[in-house]
């Protein structure tokens, strides 16, 4: 410690208070304390450092300073006073702890409170804490630490003697009146009007924070404790009750007590003298703080249940134990078409169609809720929910149980499902029916020949002859009325033993008994030989049939429909109008499927076979988004034979495998060479994948090849995949579609509504587009029904983030409609038909724009 022995200041910022310390000991009558000379390291004196020091030494405060060595330096006047019987042993150079010690000896404690006080210390030593204790005499001292940047702390002694009795006081008035209150004890003032003064009960007057015995007071040290938010209107309501010269005032408003905010029910009695005017005013006067709390929280859990029954959109009943209902919500009114006020009270039993689940006696299902049924409580239910006019509608319904103190309750949600059943039946009906028509498709009628076969059948396919130089000649929509034409007379010529069927394009089926088939193959060449106009015109429809009967080996649905579709080209080509009866010869005979089986064989190797592009464009911008691959064959006799009737062919003999590779193969080299084209926007090509092709080998190892051998980019190929392969086999397809997923390839599900769908499996697949069967788009204008059904798919597979594409899309009508309900793209002839690749390639220019809508 090397002084320069003439005063001392503050170092590298620390203010080290200096002053003439004879002085200051000579004031506070304490221990001598260091020249500022003796302050050595802690710094050089200057005018302001003794200006400071002397100004510190006057401070009401005790301050002391402790050096980096933690020894006592400097200590002020008040701090030797505050010390008190520890002051004797304060000296510069006193080490930390044994000022410690020395000033917890001096407190009026036992030797067990000590070494409680001094493990505190202890325990917040170096941090600087706050710290009260009882000192000398009846005196509280709160002691701060801080210690000090440069090392060394600075301790200060604050005389908290007041502040603690203050303190005690108001802890002591409150848990008396805390324990006056929970006594049940009412406050009572009494106010004596003419003498302007108010007696208060001791719970009152600790309530105000007066004296317990105090006497009568002037009414305002009751009123000013009124809260200022209810001050005006109670003492407006008194005034009035006073002028109306009523006996009894009530009025509840909160006190702000000095322990804090209470709520009271002040209750009085007021006594009026002879002129009118009131003389004394009594009132019981009780503590509601609890249960305002417990009411506010009850209100505002009120509101917020309030708030959920109201907005819920699914229908929330509450019943009773006897089942009858005492809550019923806007959705419910809703639902079941029946005002909340009429269905209070009510029976739920008679909303619901509670005898499905086998109650039948009145008040049977509250019952089974109180028995706690756990086939009821906790579960979904469906059962048809039931409206006063006596329809029903589909309902999901679950209910839960509750209680209030002993008495069970019980809260039903109920959901009208009748939307999402409808969907539901209709995307059955159309995965069983053909669109146009409304008659039954190849699916069902593949389905009904398995189910009759047992009995016998006989199948007719019936192609109309000329068909389709009818539709060129009088348009497709005249073609569609032919159609629709031709299904109600088979269907009555069939008569009700008969299914009928369109297997697609212009060929029909009917099952018939065995022993009708020839008869109803004459009723019905009969029934479509009637003249029928269309277009302005009358035509005469022609057709060929064929039959065959499950006999034999043939009992197979799909054998049976193979041999009369046989019959039924040799009895076209045997001159149309005619009908053939299958029999063994025609296979043996390499005619018909056998001979178009073998030509399918050589055709890829003869060129015969080419793919066609039709675009995909999206509805926002009329943008092409892409192609989709469309395999042609070109027969050099029959010309050229559509896909439905050689895809089938190949797909039942295992040339699907060559030709699908084959297709693969040639769109992906064909959108790469697009694709290296300058300025050419980035599209994909679709290919179509058969069940056969997706489950039959390795189809990923086939895509990976087909990228890597024509250096495609994987996200711009597309694999078309339908329903069915999904039905097949699920996890199966669930495991491949991954995979190719894997590879970077897109993948869409064609001809979406075809198969069995149900709405929920879908999202269990990786799609990224959703291809919207042609079938929905022609029944989109037919009926309301029609077009709820398009709008539900799009939002569900919006829902799913998937793209959505309209298939066959031909009129603008159409395409403005699809846009309008968030369709994103179309694929048909508005924009235009399947074409050869050199016409496809004109729709790539840079700033191409399709015009759909
Ligand atoms: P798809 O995959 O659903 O193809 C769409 C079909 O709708 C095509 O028939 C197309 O020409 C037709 N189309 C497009 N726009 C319109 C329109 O506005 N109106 C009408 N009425 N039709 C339109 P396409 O070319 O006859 O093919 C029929 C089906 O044959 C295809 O249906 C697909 O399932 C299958 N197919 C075609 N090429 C292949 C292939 O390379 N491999 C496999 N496995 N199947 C194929
Ligand atoms: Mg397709
Ligand atoms: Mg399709």
């Amino acid at each position: 410690m090397a002084g320069d022995g003439s005063a001392s200041t503050g170092a590298g910022g620390g203010a080290t208070p200096g002053g003439d310390p004879a002085a200051a000991s000579a004031r506070a009558g304490g221990p001598a304390r260091p020249a500022p000379a003796d302050l050595g390291g802690w710094g050089r004196p200057t005018p302001a450092g003794e200006v400071l020091a002397g100004a510190l030494d006057a401070a009401a405060e005790g301050i002391a300073l402790f050096g980096p060595d933690d020894r006592l330096v400097w200590w002020n006047t008040a701090f030797g006073v505050l010390c008190g019987g520890a002051a004797a042993s304060l000296a510069a150079g006193l080490p930390y702890p044994d000022f410690v010690r020395g000033l917890v000896e001096a407190l009026p404690l036992d030797a067990e409170a000590r070494r409680g006080v001094l493990e505190q210390r202890a325990a917040a030593a170096d941090r600087g804490f706050v710290h009260e204790r009882p000192g000398p005499g009846e005196a509280w001292l709160r002691e701060t630490e801080t210690p000090l940047p440069e090392g060394g702390r600075l301790v200060v002694l604050v005389d908290a003697t007041e502040a603690k009795r203050a303190e005690t006081r108001l802890r002591i008035a409150y848990e008396r009146y805390a324990l006056a209150i929970h006594s049940g004890e009412n406050g009572v003032y009494d106010w004596d009007v003419p003498g302007n003064r108010m007696s208060f009960s001791p719970e009152l007057q600790l309530l105000i924070g007066g004296d317990e015995d105090a006497g009568p007071q002037a009414p305002e040290a009751w009123w000013r404790h009124l809260h200022p938010d209810d001050a005006p209107d109670v003492l407006a309501a008194f005034r009035a009750a006073v002028g109306q010269g009523r006996p009894r005032f009530r009025a509840e408003y909160r006190i702000r007590a000095p322990f804090g905010e209470r709520w009271v029910s002040d209750r009085c009695a007021i006594v009026y003298g002879p002129d009118g005017e009131p003389t004394r005013v009594v009132s019981a006067v009780r503590d509601i703080t609890v249960a305002k709390a417990a009411e506010r929280e009850a209100k505002e859990r009120e509101i917020r249940t309030l708030a959920i029954l109201e907005g819920a959109l699914d229908a929330i009943v509450g019943m009773d134990s006897e089942g009858r209902v005492i809550e019923f919500n806007p959705a419910a009114e809703r639902i079941f078409a029946l005002p909340r006020a009429d269905a209070l009270g009510r029976p739920f039993d008679a909303l619901i169609a509670v005898e499905r689940l086998g109650i039948s006696e009145p008040g049977g299902l509250a019952l089974r809720l109180v028995a706690g049924d756990p086939a009821l409580i906790g579960r979904r239910l469906e059962l048809p929910g039931l409206r006063p006019d006596g329809s029903e509608f589909p309902a999901e319904l679950s209910i839960t149980a509750g209680r209030f103190g002993d008495t069970p309750f019980f809260t039903a949600f109920v959901r009208d499902i009748g939307d999402r059943k409808r969907v539901e039946s209709q995307l059955q009906f159309a995965a069983w029916h053909d669109r146009l028509t409304g008659i039954g498709n190849r699916t069902r009628m593949m389905e009904q020949l398995a189910r009759r076969i047992p009995q016998g059948a006989a199948v007719l396919v019936i192609d109309v002859d000329r068909f389709r130089i009818l539709n060129d000649d009088l348009g497709h929509r005249a073609g569609d009325i032919v159609l629709g034409e031709v299904a109600r007379r088979l269907e009555l010529a069939g008569g009700p033993e008969a299914t009928a069927a369109r297997l697609g394009g212009d060929e029909f089926a009917l099952i018939v008994p065995p022993d009708r088939a020839e008869e109803t193959a004459a009723r019905v060449r009969e029934a479509l030989g009637r003249p029928l106009a269309v277009g302005g015109q009358e035509i005469v429809l022609k057709a060929s049939v064929g039959i065959a009967r499950a006999d034999g080996p043939r009992q197979r649905p799909e054998d049976v429909l193979a041999d009369a579709q046989l019959a039924m080209y040799r009895a076209k080509r045997s001159g149309k109008g005619q009908e053939v009866v299958f029999d063994q010869a025609m296979r043996a005979t390499g005619s018909g499927q056998l001979a178009l089986e073998n030509d399918l064989r050589r055709a890829a190797g003869r060129g015969e076979i080419w793919l066609a592009y039709q675009p995909i464009v999206h509805l926002g911008d009329g943008r092409l988004a892409g192609f989709e691959a469309l395999c042609r064959w070109t027969h050099p006799e029959r010309g050229s034979v559509p896909p439905a009737t050689f895809v089938p062919l190949a797909e039942e003999t295992g040339l699907i495998l060559p030709l699908g590779r084959h297709v693969l193969d040639t769109a992906a080299r064909q959108a790469a060479a697009w694709r290296t084209r300058d300025g050419c926007a980035p599209f994909s090509v679709s290919v179509n994948v058969s069940p056969r092709q997706f489950f039959g080998r390795d189809v990923v190892a086939e895509v990976e090849e087909v990228l890597a051998e024509t250096g495609i980019a994987p996200e711009a190929l597309s694999i078309e995949i339908t329903e069915g392969v999904l039905i097949a086999d699920a996890d199966a397809a669930v495991d491949t579609l991954r995979r190719l997923k894997d590879l970077g390839v897109k993948l869409s599900i064609d001809d979406f509504g075809t198969g069995y769908s149900s709405l929920s499996y879908l999202h269990r697949f990786p799609f990224d587009t959703l291809k919207i069967d042609r079938s929905f788009v022609v029944g989109m204008h037919a009926s309301r029904a029609g077009a709820v059904i398009v709008h539900r798919i799009i939002d569900l597979a919006r829902g799913l983030g998937m793209r959505t594409v309209a298939e066959g899309v031909e009129t603008r009508p159409e395409a403005a409609y699809l846009r309008d309900i968030g369709c994103t793209c179309v694929q048909g002839w508005v924009c235009a038909r399947p074409a050869k690749a050199e016409e496809a390639a004109g729709w790539l220019a840079p700033g191409f724009r399709f015009d759909p809508c």
